[in-house]
């Protein structure tokens, strides 16, 4: 991977844990994770109402807090809606954003998330945005253009300077959550045409981390983190043990 570029190791809890998980896990990783030399950013998100608790168990560490979701809007009459200024607020520094499970059950289009990663970006916050294909678009061949138009759509209206807020991550829909990793090769490929989308919407492409999610597991991590255009991973269902959790960032 370019030495320019930041490697970030991120957590995505999804709708799981507990106190109970935050007291025993977070503790664990923050300690693995200081004894890395050289290691990548890491990122917990869990659901929003743990952030308190993730937060106070990382104080002074260089581990960053980050919400899985907020609003596309900037405050008022939303029930149980979360703003990204408010997770500003809160502390966090990075925000999920146009995940794969959010598109598919409850709607988010390419405008919605545009409009989310606006407010991520006018909060001060980075906005990390998820793009991906469905199983059936890779075997019609459309894969490429599919992660094309989700990056187009996504970062409409995000400038040059603006980009430097901006992580994408790439998530084949297939692989999240089935145990089916892309290959280091198919996943590098995708990275490289990311890249080359970005740099043709006049952003810097190349200074910009792409991260790899989808089944990502302590055994399959080195090989996707050693390709050239793969800046680390967003993780999910590994993310909730610890010892699997903290092998993957020390994959980086
Ligand atoms: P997974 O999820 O690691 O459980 O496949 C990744 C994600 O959805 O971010």
């Amino acid at each position: 991977t370019d030495g320019m570029r930041r490697q970030i190791v991120a957590a995505n809890w999804k709708m799981n844990g507990s106190s109970e998980l935050v007291q025993q896990l977070v503790p664990a990783v923050r300690e693995a994770v200081s004894a890395l030399d050289n290691g990548p950013q890491v990122v917990i998100m869990p659901p929003s109402l743990y952030l308190g608790e993730v937060k106070a168990q990382l104080a002074d560490s260089s581990i960053s807090i980050g919400v899985q979701n907020v609003a596309q809007w900037q405050s008022g009459a939303y029930t149980g809606e979360i703003a990204a200024a408010m997770a500003a607020d809160a502390g966090c520094q990075y925000v999920l954003v146009g995940h794969s499970e959010r598109r598919e059950l409850f709607g988010e289009t390419d405008e919605v998330v545009a409009a989310k990663v606006s407010r991520i970006l006018a909060s001060g916050l980075q906005a990390m945005v998820c793009v991906g294909e469905t199983l059936e678009e890779r075997d019609s061949g459309d894969a490429e253009a599919v992660v094309c138009r989700q990056l187009e759509g996504a970062l409409a209206g995000v400038s040059a300077d603006e980009a430097v807020n901006i992580v994408i991550a790439y998530e084949p829909v297939w692989a999240i959550g089935t145990g089916k990793t892309a290959t280091a090769e198919d996943a590098q490929a995708m990275h490289q045409a990311i890249r080359d989308k970005l740099v043709g919407l006049g952003l810097p492409g190349n200074a910009m981390s792409v991260l790899y999610g989808g089944s990502v597991k302590p055994d399959n991590a080195a090989a996707l983190f050693m390709k050239p255009d793969i800046d680390g991973g967003l993780i999910g269902g590994a993310s909730l043990k610890a010892e699997d959790f903290i092998a993957i960032c020390q994959a980086v």
